[in-house]
């Protein structure tokens, strides 16, 4: 692999150790399950969760003579997030045979594409807080899963599931381009976001279909890559963090003391937030890989690529960037926003016709919140997008208060219902009728006859009557009109 070192050394990244600073170096092997009902190279179903060995075809089992024929819809996902990562789309290339022995795998072999695969260099833009990180993608191959062995279902026994044995991966290599543990989460999400964008692989890590390897080596700023290790099938983006701080302090703490870095493959303990040693690059397969005679090269022309792209969903960054230009919203916000497509396409529905930031104000603070706090996904919101944006239309008329809407939308939450015909029938009107206002401001101050002599003093007092007037109207009066008629009576310039 050629390397070219696309990024300067940053300072604020180092790690400080006793004889100086250290910069760590990543790149990630990500493991993407192709989200397609069958299998690479055979019709059985991929669906999550069944019986052992419910998912299982002739040729997952290796039966002898049995032949693969590639899944058609495989290859349209491989290169749809090819296109989704701007990477180089290959019209020709080649699966092969990577030869190993394992229970879990009967061919023997896992298919796979080794010197030509389907997807060349592509990059993926991080949003970090104070910059803007490219990350070069190596190159993205087509291969077998392999199925799973169950040591745990018998004392002295162990068993075989093939449900997984053949379904098709997604293997997308990053360049050591990452800096430190936030981007590589930071890379990890984002690569997530797109792949559910594009409805390639469903990023479910809890569940197996997104795995990382993760590749870690240390150096002095400046220097030549250093010796690395990977980290195998890591399955959280929160240990992905924890793995590569430890096993930088880990291989920091060595070379200071004088020792070197032996190449070697690595476990994560999440339990212990260690990672420990697996097997040494001297243990290293020799996998022997050659083109497979079952199948031909993949082929296909460039219009059918042409096609796909024509037809790829709007992607994350480019929907950030109209988010910001067309509704003035903060990157910050439109993160948020563009995190899930559903999340996305909500906000708009709220902010057509409306105040875009007043939208996201609410769906981002009010909305996701709840929903956040009740486990709920936007596609289950109580509170749909018409019944937000009924709300926020109340609230920009100066029919409701911002507190009354408050309760209005927990009254649309748990009982439904259309927001302006709940605020006719319960009275939820902001009293803009100064006559009524003027009567309780009244009241108010001949009550508090001290409060009134200490607020001509100390004009911040005057928040205390706004409270007061507020607190007896029950939410209803017109703040502008309270404050007003409060500074008018007392006498406030
Ligand atoms: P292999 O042939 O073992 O798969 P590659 O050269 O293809 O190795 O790299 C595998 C992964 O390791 C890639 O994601 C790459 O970016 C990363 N990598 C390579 N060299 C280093 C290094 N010195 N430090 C950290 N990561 C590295
Ligand atoms: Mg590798």
């Amino acid at each position: 692999m050629s390397i070219v070192e696309a990024r300067t050394p940053d300072p604020k990244k180092f790690l400080k150790g006793a004889t100086g600073d250290w910069e760590i170096v990543i790149g990630m092997e990500v493991h993407a399950q192709v989200t397609s009902e069958a299998k690479l190279f055979s019709g059985a179903s991929t669906e999550f969760g069944k019986a052992p060995n419910a998912n299982v075809s002739l040729v997952d089992a290796a039966m002898p003579g049995m032949l693969p024929v590639i899944n058609e819809e495989c290859v349209r996902q491989a290169i749809r997030t090819g296109l989704g990562l701007k990477a180089q789309i290959n019209l020709k290339s080649v699966f092969d045979r990577k030869n190993y022995f394992y229970p879990d795998l009967p061919q023997g072999y896992q298919i796979s594409q080794f010197k030509q695969p389907i997807v060349g260099e592509g990059k993926i833009i991080l949003d970090m807080p104070d910059e803007q990180v490219e990350v070069g993608v190596e190159r993205l191959h087509l291969e077998q899963d392999a199925g799973k062995s169950m040591h745990d279902q018998h004392p002295s026994m162990s068993f075989v599931d093939l449900n997984r044995s053949g379904v098709a991966l997604m293997e997308i290599v990053s360049k050591p381009d990452l800096r430190s543990a936030d981007e590589a989460k930071a890379y990890l999400t984002k690569l997530r976001i797109i792949l559910r964008y594009l409805g390639t692989c469903d990023g479910n890590m809890d569940q197996g279909s997104m795995r990382a390897d993760v590749n870690v080596s240390v150096r002095r700023p400046g220097e030549g890559f250093g010796t690395r290790c990977e980290i195998k099938n890591v399955n959280s983006i929160r240990f992905v963090g924890q793995a590569i701080e430890y096993e930088a302090r880990r291989q920091m703490a060595i070379l200071e003391d004088g020792g070197k870095i032996d190449q070697e493959t690595r476990l994560f303990d999440a339990v212990k937030g260690e990672t420990r040693s697996m097997r040494s690059k001297e243990e290293a397969h020799d996998y022997r890989y050659f083109p497979d005679p079952d199948l031909l090269p993949l082929e296909f022309s460039q219009a059918y690529v042409d096609e796909l792209a024509a037809d790829l969903p709007e992607l994350p960054d480019d929907k950030k960037a109209r988010f910001i230009a067309d509704y003035g919203l903060s990157a910050y916000d439109a993160d948020i926003l563009v995190a899930e497509q559903a999340s996305a396409a909500f906000f708009e529905q709220v902010a057509k016709g409306r105040d875009a930031k007043l939208a996201a104000n609410w769906v981002i603070n009010e909305l996701f919140g709840r929903l956040n706090k009740e486990g709920h996904e936007v596609a289950t919101s109580p509170v749909s997008a018409d019944q937000l944006g009924g709300i926020i239309d109340l609230i920009k008329a100066g029919t409701i208060s911002g507190k009354i809407a408050k309760d209005l939308f927990e009254i649309v939450w748990s009982e439904g219902g259309d927001p302006a015909a709940i605020v006719e029938e319960r009275g939820m009107k902001q009293v803009t009728d100064l006559g009524a206002i003027e009567a309780v401001v009244d009241q108010i101050i001949a009550a508090n006859p001290d409060k009134v002599a200490q607020a001509k003093e100390k004009p911040t007092l005057l928040g205390w009557f706004v409270g007061q007037v507020m607190k007896e109207s029950k939410g209803k009066a017109n703040p502008q009109a309270v404050n007003d008629l409060l500074k008018q009576k007392i006498g406030i310039e």
